[in-house]
């Protein structure tokens, strides 16, 4: 990641362009895809916006789930440009069901894409995306589109297999370096689609990034430094493998549920993420305290609540480079922080339960 700070190269310089051309080689394998990945200078959000802008016209209809922060995001951000977005809401922490997804396309069979969030990071709640593009193609012609924004790098993405027609990440979540960049894959219907699209656009227009894509190159100066850190970053998840991380996501996640269960605390979400495991707090645990505990006392940074549960969940964060040992550090500082807290539990039983798993599975 020191790479990082070397000196700029220009973006025209054919150094640059051997490592963006790698760069894009190593997208098609994160995403399970033949299809191209481009990446853009911007946080994942501006990736999401890039995707609305450049496939479709104003009136359009899409259909989006909204079972957190993000999943809202992407009922607004459409409505915004003109778009009729129909919002399909689930309670926070559930996936949204085969059933709600049918009945949002029955009822607007006109709509041109479904957008649906993988690993939605407010509620750490998992949706069955494979599951539901063969439901979505089975029921219409509407592209699937992805937020795959903490769930690259965490879960099982078979882009080309799974019939996805977007998916976008960001370079600060699985792929482990600052952020700035999104990346966009886009399938040979999403490419058909964006040739009918009249949305004004211009910094964020897909056809254009596409089009320089096709030549290793981007339309304006891409965030160099940023693009150096991705190709080490996805050299190291090449080295892995892409089956091996997501194995080891899931791994961590599971050893982690059963930690905290076994220190009696509740899991949060039905549809648990591999990327960020939601607890409640116990009652009479006070979440500033608690957490200030976490982060003072143990040196180890965990996630309140957003809006109607704030004070109410925590969020272990367990995406990119994590093992064993980091969940263990993570169960210790939460046992401690309990007991500091006056918290009545079996103290060690989290770490047991949680080695307990490391050890067998
Ligand atoms: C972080 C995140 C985003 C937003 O990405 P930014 O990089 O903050 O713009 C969108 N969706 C999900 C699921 C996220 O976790």
């Amino acid at each position: 990641m020191l790479r990082m700070a070397e000196p700029i190269i220009h973006h025209r310089h054919p150094e640059f362009r051997a490592i963006f051309k790698r760069v894009n080689a190593n997208l098609k394998y994160l995403f399970q895809t033949e299809q191209p990945v481009v990446t853009l200078a911007c946080s994942g959000t501006g990736g999401v916006e890039s995707t609305f802008v450049s496939l479709f016209s104003p009136g359009d209809t899409v259909v989006a789930v909204n079972g957190g922060k993000f999943g809202e995001r992407w009922v607004n951000m459409p409505r915004t440009f003109g778009l009729q977005a129909v919002e399909v809401k689930t309670e926070w922490g559930k996936a949204p069901s085969e059933g709600q997804i049918v009945a949002a396309l029955r009822s607007h069979p006109d709509a041109k894409a479904v957008y649906l969030v993988h690993s939605e990071t407010s509620t750490g709640t998992a949706t069955d995306i494979k599951t539901l593009a063969q439901v979505i193609r089975g029921n219409s012609k509407a592209l699937v589109c992805v937020d795959g924004i903490t769930a690259i790098g965490a879960h099982e993405m078979r882009f080309d297999d799974w019939g996805i027609d977007v998916c976008v990440t960001g370079s600060q979540k699985g792929l482990m370096i600052p952020p700035g960049l999104a990346f966009v894959a886009l399938s040979a219907r999403a490419l058909e689609a964006m040739e009918h699209s009249t949305l004004p656009k211009f910094y964020l227009d897909l056809r254009k990034a596409v089009r320089s894509h096709q030549a290793d190159d981007t339309p304006w100066t891409p965030a160099i430094s940023l693009v150096i850190g991705v190709d080490a970053a996805l050299e190291m998840i090449r080295a892995e493998g892409i089956e091996n991380i997501w194995k080891r996501h899931e791994r961590l996640a599971r050893a982690l549920r059963k930690g905290i269960e076994a220190l009696g605390m509740k899991l949060f979400s039905d549809s648990p993420s591999f990327a960020v495991t939601p607890v409640w707090l116990p009652e009479k645990i006070e979440w500033k305290r608690f957490n200030g505990l976490i982060k003072e006392k143990y040196g180890i940074t965990i996630a309140g609540g957003q809006e109607q549960y704030a004070g109410k969940i925590f969020r272990v964060s367990h995406l990119g480079y994590y093992d064993e040992l980091d969940m263990m550090s993570v169960l210790s500082a939460l046992e401690m922080a309990l007991a500091d807290c006056g918290y009545n539990f079996d103290l060690g039983a989290g770490l047991r339960a949680a080695e307990t798993y490391f050890a067998t599975c």
